[in-house]
């Protein structure tokens, strides 16, 4: 039998390996960085300030839609606002924020990351930077849903990144895409007397749409 409870412990156990994955490819130091997935109205969250590799399955965190402690007795990440804002904006049934460092840094040098690349595509567009505001506020979770209006990601400034998808393996590949894309645009930049060349809007909405059909068919 796979019940309700069964789904849940699975969830929780791909959450945790998320959450190691962002420590191990260098994305997140430490504790920095959440992670959470949605089932129904249930919103899996890490919980704040405890080691990634120390969370069992005993260690369970769930809140529901307005933020209430449904399961665990751990605090749920600090970043609750701006998940949750996530999960009511959009369809996302994962997001993931990392403080990874190219991203980090581009977040201190523009308002928007130039597109140097038709993956921007696969993130809705030019990745916006949502304006400064101090980590865990109401204020901060704002100006993120402002820049993520019709993306799927975007940059915080002088803080990091967040992510969401259908599913927390894509969340966390959008996440990685966009600290590659960073790296390139600030590879690119950093020549002096060079300019990176950019794409153009309808170059980018080509790729997206091709994006839409790329990969294995079922
Ligand atoms: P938590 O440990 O509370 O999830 O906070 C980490 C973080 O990145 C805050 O922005
Ligand atoms: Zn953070």
């Amino acid at each position: 039998m796979h019940d309700h409870s069964d789904r849940i412990a699975e969830s929780w156990a791909e959450l945790v390996d998320t959450a190691r994955r962002t420590v191990a490819d260098g994305l997140v130091v430490g504790t920095s960085g959440n992670v959470s997935c949605r089932i129904k109205d249930l919103i899996l969250v890490t919980p704040t300030g405890v080691p990634y590799d120390r969370l069992g399955p005993g260690d369970l965190t769930a809140v529901d839609l307005e933020g209430r402690q449904i399961i665990g007795s751990l605090r749920p990440t600090s970043e609750l606002p701006m998940h949750l804002a996530v999960y009511r904006d959009t369809s996302a049934t994962a997001v993931v924020h990392t403080h990874a460092p190219y991203a980090t840094a581009v977040s201190t040098l523009v308002t928007e990351l130039p597109p140097v690349h038709y993956m921007a595509g696969a993130l809705g567009g030019p990745v916006r930077v949502a304006r400064y505001a101090l980590y865990g506020t109401d204020e901060l979770a704002g100006n993120t849903r402002e820049a993520l209006r019709d993306r799927t990601a975007c940059l915080l400034q002088n803080h990091g990144t967040i992510a969401y998808g259908d599913g927390l393996g894509q969340a966390l590949d959008r996440t990685a895409q966009l600290e590659w894309m960073c790296r390139v645009w600030l590879a690119a930049s950093s020549l002096p007397g060079h300019t990176p060349s950019l794409l153009s809007p309808a170059q980018l909405d080509e790729a997206r749409a091709k994006l839409d059909g790329y990969g294995q068919r079922d």
